[in-house]
């Protein structure tokens, strides 16, 4: 059959220019486009679609952890964010600020939030007057503005979509084990749900959230081997309670500060799922957060076979619907079956089938996966139950795929040369022994671009663990994992 001009134009293959192959596949598969505005980002449907489906996982997983949706405005006063010393001084730089309103200069200018920590507390100190007011654990789903000067879509843009929680607990064990379970939803969620393997763990005092006691954070290898940050819980401590005044009366009746924490995952995630499991043809996406799980194209040559065909798609339409499957017809005439395959390959529909007048007759239907293989023939009685264990296949098989190939980059117990070396070839997860200097990590960062990504979490640490530092030989104090990263 020949081929269509959108069908011609193939993307540039991963192993050539992982950069051009990220971009161009967001453009084919109309996940986003780039906005009039610089920096900023469209989310096309396509895109959209895979965000609502990542909300509404996450959404639950956060009720279901006895957490509360509420919304902040996008406007903090600019005094706000000055109140916390670190955390102004991490945040100004990226910040718009509003100094007109209604044609008129405002007294005081507006910070369009880059988070909202401080509108936040300082709406806490109104609410909460005694332990009987805590733990307080409240999420929004909001949008925030950080300027940033490189962008790339759903990476890094100046406006971008996201959540974050907002908790006040009396003790620091709270909090502590409060930001603990957060990292652990959002471990649950990119490796159940994204099919993404993560390594969690500490952030070291250079990385940690600006404000922060302690960040934590889970980190994950795209295929280019750069680390992507893909979501972080911070333990805040007392600092912004401190600064907005945010007091409790104790069970023994003494005035106390809150503890806090906050924890954030964003539209970054769509990036991070494309350079999880996108290949040279497009995007492939985990049938838990595909917007069609499985695209049913009809296949005819004329007007009877048509309607015939057609109505045996729209059977197994109902059939999988019933079961809960999110499924589409593709029913588009003028267009080729080739063509409408190519299409949805590229989007990243998990599974096809195809319906044609032979396969009406013999009551099946052909399946073909989105991660390769032969396509096999199923028959239409118990599909949706192949199907369903098909897709939890798939899901399972995507994560083994992942982490295999993480493993597979990754190293361990390295001294300084082989870590030169493994930086300077193709990367990727390099863990070794640290000293906890400051100096070797500044170092480190000068000369290889390579960036502690964590002080990992005893699941992933080695065994027999480090004793030395890979940089400068002085007695190691903890392990750490080193990457490039986005
Ligand atoms: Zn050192």
């Amino acid at each position: 059959m020949k081929q269509t001009a959108a069908e011609e134009k193939a993307l540039t293959p991963r192993a050539t220019d992982f950069s051009a192959w990220y971009n161009e596949l967001i453009m084919k598969a109309e996940l986003a486009d780039y906005s009039p505005v610089r920096g900023c980002m469209v989310i096309r449907p396509n895109g959209y679609a895979i965000w609502e489906q990542m909300q509404r996982a996450l959404d639950g997983m956060f009720k279901e952890t006895g957490h509360q949706n509420a919304y902040f405005p996008l406007f903090i006063p600019q005094s706000f964010l000055s109140r916390e010393a670190e955390h102004v001084e991490g945040f100004a730089p990226e910040t718009a600020v509003v100094t007109h309103g209604g044609g008129k200069e405002l007294e005081e200018p507006l910070v369009v939030r880059p988070t909202s920590e401080t509108i936040i507390y300082a709406m806490y100190a109104k609410w909460i007057q005694s332990y009987r007011d805590l733990p307080l654990l409240i999420n929004q789903w909001a949008n925030v503005v950080r300027w940033e000067m490189r962008t790339r879509l759903f990476l890094r843009t100046t406006e971008f979509l996201w959540q974050e929680g907002h908790t006040a607990h009396a003790t620091e064990e709270e909090a502590e084990e409060e930001a603990r379970r957060m990292l652990g939803v959002y471990r649950t969620f990119m490796e159940e749900w994204m099919a993404m393997p993560v390594v969690t763990g500490r952030k070291t005092d250079s990385e940690r959230f600006a404000g922060a006691l302690r960040t934590y954070s889970c980190e994950a290898l795209m295929q280019d081997n750069k680390a992507l940050q893909a979501g972080t819980s911070h333990n805040l401590g007392q600092n912004f309670a401190r600064a907005f005044e945010v007091t409790f009366q104790t069970a023994s009746g003494e005035i106390d500060h809150v503890w806090n924490t906050s924890w954030g995952v964003s539209t970054r995630l769509v990036g991070a799922l494309i350079m999880t499991h996108g290949d040279d043809k497009g995007l492939v996406c985990p049938p838990r957060l595909a917007q069609f799980q499985v695209v049913i194209v009809p296949i005819y040559k004329n007007e009877s076979e048509q309607a015939q065909v057609l109505e045996a798609a729209d059977h197994a339409r109902r059939a999988l619907h019933a079961a809960g499957v999110r499924v589409h017809v593709d029913a588009r005439d003028g267009m080729k079956p080739g063509a409408k395959y190519y299409e949805w390959e590229g989007r990243g529909v998990p599974l096809r089938l195809e319906v044609g007048p032979r396969d009406v007759a013999a009551g099946s239907v052909m399946l073909a996966r989105r991660t390769g293989g032969t396509k096999e023939s199923l028959a239409v009685g118990g599909l949706p139950e192949r199907i369903l264990a098909e897709m939890d296949r798939m899901q399972r098989e995507l994560l083994e795929t992942s982490r295999d190939r993480r493993e597979a980059n990754s190293i361990r117990g390295v001294n300084k040369s082989q870590f030169l070396e493994f930086m300077a070839r193709d990367g990727g997860l390099a863990y070794g022994g640290f000293c906890g200097g400051a100096e070797c990590e500044a170092e480190i960062k000068d000369q290889t671009k390579a960036t502690i990504r964590v002080l990992p979490d005893e699941e992933f640490r080695s065994n027999p663990a480090p004793t030395t530092c890979m940089w400068c030989g002085r007695p190691s104090t903890s392990e750490a994992v080193w990457a490039k990263a986005y």
